[in-house]
């Protein structure tokens, strides 16, 4: 057995279990032995019975006297009683609800117990310990040490898995192999993996503990670092076709427009039109606030590659958004004779007609299309009507491709799309990517460490800045009075609610102790789109014209109201988080956000940017039905600030990275999570990464290092 051998193969885990394994992405013994555990009971103070004092935390060893269940009459609750004696005495313990221990222990069994002894009239006794029976084969894990305990899913307890995790650390003692190279271990006094993974799970010492996580942590993201720099330096051996600047087209552009570009804008229009100039392909994230302009900036990219007779694609990530884009682009080339493709799942056009799929694939590959713009079709090539996968987009000599919201986007996708690109297969194309998630530096390092970031750093001029409340409970009616004005002004109302429909609260949803913990905590409820909608529209404003927007609905549906809430004949607009990316409504004058607590920082800063984006005084409301505490501080960030990059920071300090930035789903360890936080591992890990790849760029000399990064690309997604 090694570490790659499937976890369905062992004896003792059943189908049941390997399911259950499954669902948190374990396939191996190697990836079982990762799952480490975030914390420690200490039942390591082992004493005597005579000894124990109230209140501690205790372990003792000695020898069941008598054990049995007794029914309680009032409550009908099963009551397990033992007495334990050593030679120093005997103590009494007691556990609810678990009849079936009297199966596992029996009189007569020397055993340990863990736990608190409770004070009882003069004596104690110990409630609900943890026990295990003394074995001189092996060392206690249950009991009588620092004891791990992993994060829960449901049908998986850290005793079960103490269980599983001891015998399969035993049997590969010697046999794990560290991918780390010596030197960086020597250097940053890292643990070898042979105690480091054996001290994680069964730590002789809380400090042994701590040194092996942060070997982990430094392994992990060294990969990420190593995964990074290695994308780049392959780059860097791609060709792209390089696209000169046309300066005079740039300056007419300019001209036309209805408003001065910022210096921001300019600067990231300048390094972005520069790399294009170049033949390496530019890889490069535009970052700038909601609001900052960045499709005017990507526009310049776009208008540059065409007039170079060269070809361009967009992608949003929603229809909405990618219709959005096609109307302002459309309009604000309308004088360069630019032809313009649309093309979604189920939409297609040309220059604002509609044409017929087949017809638009075949001009794109002619070259009849300057810029198409679309969702993940683009890529997907998707035919949703039959069901099947059509073959993908091609283009006669794709150029630039631009991504709005990164996160959803990235690499891979640039890849797919350049397969299609010119007859000259060799070449790919250029890649920017937006976003207005601002990405604190460690981030940035990490997970976009191969990209170069472009920053639109201010606003346009003019823009007010937006007035930030929060709204508990007593207050609702005033703000909903306040908000029936601003309509009466004729100005327009978001109201963002956590969810689509009230929660059933199942309990088959509940996957990880973190949903536990929220679902069995959600003593109010979580408002609702479809609720705060039937409300609104019957009782509170029956006379002003409300509509509802969600990601279930039907496109269609979506598309008209949104053209319906454009065009000013919706007051208010209920929805989802969908209005998060990128929708501008200059007539919409408050944000009310129904649940805010419910939201990251960063997610609230781009709500409160959906507004405000007209000449008037606009007005962003925080509901919360749970007013004080945690939630309330943290809201509180949002109105002493308007700068994104603060508030990620401050996100990042609560939440960790894996929500804010939707990278969760990347499969990113937990641990490596964790540690994004810490700028100066992040920058030890990179410089480690470099030194490593000068030396040695593929990695030859160090071939288990070369393994684990292979099995941690198949295991890591980064977009
Ligand atoms: P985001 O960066 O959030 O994607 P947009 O590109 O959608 O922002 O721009 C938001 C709005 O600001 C648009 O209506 C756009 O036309 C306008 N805009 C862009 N640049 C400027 C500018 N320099 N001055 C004034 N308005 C601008
Ligand atoms: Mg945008």
């Amino acid at each position: 057995m090694d570490i790659s051998f499937p976890v369905e193969k062992i004896p003792r885990i059943g189908p049941q279990y390997q399911k259950r394994l499954k669902r948190l992405g374990i396939d191996t013994v190697g990836q079982l032995l990762y799952h480490f555990p975030h914390r420690y009971e200490d039942f390591s103070n082992l004493k005597k019975i005579s000894e124990i004092k109230a209140g501690e935390n205790v372990s003792v060893q000695g020898k069941i006297l008598d054990i049995k269940n007794i029914r309680t009459f009032k409550k009908r609750m099963f009551l397990t009683q033992a007495t334990l004696e050593d030679e120093t005495g005997t103590i009494k313990a007691i556990w609810f609800n678990r009849p079936y221990l009297t199966n596992a222990l029996k009189k007569n069994d020397l055993v340990f117990l863990s736990g608190k002894a409770a004070p009882k009239s003069n004596k104690y006794y110990l409630s609900s310990p943890a026990y295990e029976k003394i074995s001189d084969k092996r060392d206690p894990i249950h009991t009588a040490r620092l004891v791990p305990v992993y994060p829960e899913t449901e049908g998986l307890s850290s005793r079960w898995l103490r269980y599983i995790l001891q015998p399969l650390l035993y049997q590969l003692k010697n046999r794990i192999k560290d991918p780390l190279p010596e030197e960086i271990k020597k250097k940053r006094q890292l643990l070898p993996l042979s105690q480091a993974i054996w001290q994680i799970h069964f730590p002789d010492s809380l400090i042994l503990a701590k040194k092996s996580r942060e070997r982990f942590c430094f392994e992990e993201l060294f990969l990420i670092e190593l995964r990074a720099l290695k994308e780049r330096m392959k780059l860097k051996k791609e060709k792209a076709i390089n696209v000169p600047v046309d300066l005079e087209t740039i300056q007419k552009f300019v001209k036309s427009l209805p408003f001065q570009l910022t210096s921001a804008q300019k600067k990231s229009a300048w390094q972005i039109l520069k790399d294009m100039e170049k033949q390496m392909p530019m890889n490069r994230l535009l970052e700038g606030d909601v609001g900052s302009g960045k499709t005017i900036v990507a526009m310049m990219a776009v208008l540059n590659t065409i007039k170079n007779k060269c070809q361009a694609a967009m992608m949003a990530p929603t229809e909405i958004l990618a219709k959005q884009h096609y109307k302002t682009f459309n309009d604000f080339l309308k004088s360069f004779k630019v032809s313009i493709g649309f093309l979604t799942g189920k939409e297609y056009k040309l220059n604002n007609k509609k044409i017929e799929r087949k017809k638009l694939l075949e001009k794109i590959e002619k070259g009849d299309v300057d810029f198409l713009i679309g969702t993940h079709s683009l890529v997907k090539g998707s035919d949703p009507l039959k069901n099947q996968r059509t073959p993908k987009v091609k283009f006669k000599n794709l150029a630039l491709v631009v991504i709005d919201e990164q996160h959803r986007f990235g690499i891979e996708q640039r890849a797919q799309l350049a397969k299609g690109t010119s007859p000259d297969k060799k070449l790919i194309p250029h890649l920017l990517s937006m976003t207005a998630t601002p990405i604190p530096r460690t981030l940035a390092l990490t997970i976009y460490g191969d990209l170069d970031v472009s920053l639109i750093d201010e606003l346009p001029k003019g823009r007010k800045k937006v007035i930030t409340r929060i709204v508990p409970p007593e207050k609702r009616k005033e703000a909903y009075g306040f908000i029936r004005k601003e309509v009466k002004k004729g100005r327009q109302i978001f109201v963002v609610c956590p969810r689509i429909e009230p929660s059933k609260k199942s309990h088959d949803e509940i996957l990880t102790e973190k949903d536990f913990i929220e679902k069995t905590s959600d003593l109010y409820e979580v408002k609702a789109v479809k609720n705060e909608y039937e409300k609104l529209s019957k009782n509170i404003f029956p006379d002003l014209r409300i509509a509802m927007l969600h990601g279930k609905m039907k496109t269609k549906e979506k598309e008209k109201i949104m053209k319906s809430f454009k065009k000013g004949s919706t007051d208010i607009l209920v929805s989802t988080s969908v209005v998060e990316v990128g929708i501008d409504i200059p007539n919409a004058s408050v944000m009310m956000i129904e649940g805010s607590e419910k939201f990251g920082l960063s997610q609230l800063h781009q709500f409160r940017g959906r507004v405000g984006r007209g000449g008037d005084q606009s007005y962003c409301l925080l509901f919360t039905d749970i007013p004080g505490g945690i939630y309330f501080r943290r809201l509180r960030a949002l109105l002493s600030t308007d700068n994104g990059f603060e508030l990620a920071e401050k996100d990042l300090e609560i939440r960790g990275p894996g929500e804010i930035f939707g990278i969760r789903q990347w499969g990113i360890p937990d641990l490596a999570m964790a540690s994004l936080k810490d700028i100066s591992l992040v920058e030890e890990t990179r410089n480690a990464a470099r030194e490593i790849l000068k030396k040695d760029p593929e990695l030859k000399k160090y071939p288990l290092l070369a393994e684990k990064l292979k099995e941690f690309k198949e295991r890591v997604h980064l977009e």
